[in-house]
C-alpha cells in the first residue's frame, strides 16, 4: 500500500503536484494515411483523463505524441505552460517532464528494483533519496535490492510506476496500464494505481478500450474515433448525452428505437417518449436499458420475451418488439416475466436523447 505520509508531504508541496496538459489541433500522417485529425483537448492539474476508443483509432499515437516519441505534424502540446511541440519545435522526450507507463509495465530484468527506479536519474538525483522516496511512495520501502523476478506482478508494476514518477514529473501517460493483467488481478491493481494517483495530485492520460475502466478511473473521458476525437466529457455525460448515435453505442448498453419527433417528444413504438434536446422528423431515441419497463402482458402487449440473463444484481430481459425492433431491458431482483412470453415494453419516463437519421 502507498505510504500515506510521503503521499501528504508531497501534496503538502514538498514534492510535485500535476501540471496541466494542453493539446491543440494536433494533426498526424504516417505516409499519407492521418492518423489524428486536428485533436484538442486540455487536461487540468491533477486530473486523470480516460483516452478511449476503438482498435486503430489512433489512442497510442497521440499518447506518443505528447510523450515527444512521434513529432507532430501541426498543431502544439503544452506542458504546464510551456511549448513542447508544434509545427516546428521538437523537445526531446526525456526533457518533457512527461513520465512515461507501457502495456507491459517492462522492467530491466538484471537490474535490481533500485536501480530500475533510478534508471533515468542524474547522478544529483540518484544520490539525494529519490529512489528510496519513490519506493516509498509507492509503497515498496526496503526492497531496491530485490531483482524485479522476485516480486510479485502488482508489486513489479509498482515498481515501474516509481521509475515513472521518480523524475517528478509533470505529467504521467500510461497506455493500456492494465491489459496484461487477468481479470481479479485488474481490479486490485487499477483501484491501487488510481488511489496513487488521486494521492499523489498527478495529472495523468491513460490509454485504455475498455469503457468501464475509462469510466472507473477516468474523471473525464475523451472518445477517439478515426483519428477523431469525438467527445471529451465526465462519464455521466458521455453515457447521459452522448454527441452521436455512435458514443451512445460504444459507452454501454444502448437501444434505439425509431421514432417521429415534434419538438421535445417522439412518437415510438413504445408510446410519446420525451426528449433531452428538441429535434423535428424521423429520429432513432436512446432508451438506456435500465429505463425500459417490462411487465406481464394484460392484453395490450407490444412485444415478445426473447431470452433473459440473470447477473444476480440484477437481469437483462431482450424483448423483440412487433415492429421487429430488439430490445435490451435491465431489471432488478428476479426475473418475474419468462422467455416466449407476451409483455409490454414502455419507458419509464426519462427523458432521452435522439438522434436524426
Ligand atoms: P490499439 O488500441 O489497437 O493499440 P490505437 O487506437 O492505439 O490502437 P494507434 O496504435 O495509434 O491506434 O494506430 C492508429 C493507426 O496508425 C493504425 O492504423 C496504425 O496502423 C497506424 N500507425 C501507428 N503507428 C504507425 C507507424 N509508426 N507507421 C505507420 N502507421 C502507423
Amino acid at each position: 500500500m502507498p505510504n500515506t505520509e510521503v503521499l501528504a508531504a508531497r501534496s503538502d508541496g514538498l514534492g510535485h503536484a500535476g501540471g496541466r496538459l494542453s493539446v491543440k489541433s494536433v494533426g498526424k500522417s504516417f505516409g499519407g494515411a492521418t492518423v489524428l485529425h486536428d485533436v484538442t483537448l486540455d487536461v487540468a492539474p491533477g486530473e486523470i483523463v480516460a483516452l478511449l476508443g476503438p482498435s486503430g483509432c489512433g489512442k497510442t499515437t497521440l499518447l506518443r505524441c505528447i510523450a515527444g516519441l512521434e513529432r507532430i505534424d501541426h498543431g502544439s502540446v503544452t506542458v504546464e505552460g510551456r511549448v513542447v511541440a508544434d509545427g516546428h519545435a521538437h523537445e526531446r522526450p526525456e526533457r518533457r517532464r512527461i513520465g512515461m507507463v507501457f502495456q507491459d509495465w517492462a522492467l530491466f530484468p538484471h537490474l535490481s528494483v533500485a536501480d530500475n527506479v533510478g534508471y533515468g536519474l542524474d547522478r544529483a538525483a540518484r544520490g539525494s533519496g529519490r529512489v528510496e522516496e519513490s519506493l516509498d511512495m509507492v509503497g515498496l520501502a526496503g526492497l531496491g535490492e530485490r531483482m524485479p523476478a522476485t516480486l510479485s506482478g502488482g508489486q513489479q508494476q509498482r515498481v515501474a510506476l516509481a521509475r515513472a514518477l521518480a523524475p517528478r514529473p509533470s505529467v504521467l501517460l500510461l497506455d493500456e496500464p492494465f491489459s496484461n493483467l487477468d481479470t481479479g488481478l485488474r481490479v486490485q491493481v487499477r483501484a491501487e494505481v488510481h488511489r496513487l494517483l488521486t494521492d499523489l495530485g498527478i495529472t495523468a492520460m491513460f490509454v485504455t478500450h475498455d469503457q468501464e475502466e475509462a469510466f472507473v478511473l477516468g474523471d473525464r473521458v475523451a472518445v477517439m474515433h478515426d483519428g477523431r476525437l469525438e467527445q471529451f466529457g465526465s462519464p455521466a455525460e458521455l453515457y447521459e448525452d452522448p454527441a452521436s448515435a455512435w458514443i451512445a453505442s460504444f459507452v454501454g448498453d444502448a437501444n434505439f428505437v425509431r421514432g417521429h419527433a415534434a419538438g421535445d417528444r417522439a412518437d415510438t413504438a413504445l408510446g410519446s417518449v420525451a426528449l433531452t434536446h428538441t429535434l423535428s422528423g424521423e429520429v432513432d431515441v436512446l432508451i438506456r436499458p435500465e429505463h425500459l419497463r417490462v411487465s406481464p402482458a394484460e392484453g395490450n402487449e407490444n412485444g415478445t420475451v426473447t431470452n433473459i440473463e440473470y447477473f444476480g444484481h440484477d437481469h437483462m430481459i431482450r424483448v423483440d418488439l412487433s415492429d421487429g425492433t430488439r430490445l435490451a431491458c435491465r431489471a432488478p431482483g428476479w426475473p418475474t416475466v419468462s422467455r416466449g412470453q407476451a409483455v409490454t415494453v414502455d419507458s419509464d419516463g426519462s427523458a432521452a436523447p435522439a438522434f436524426a437519421v
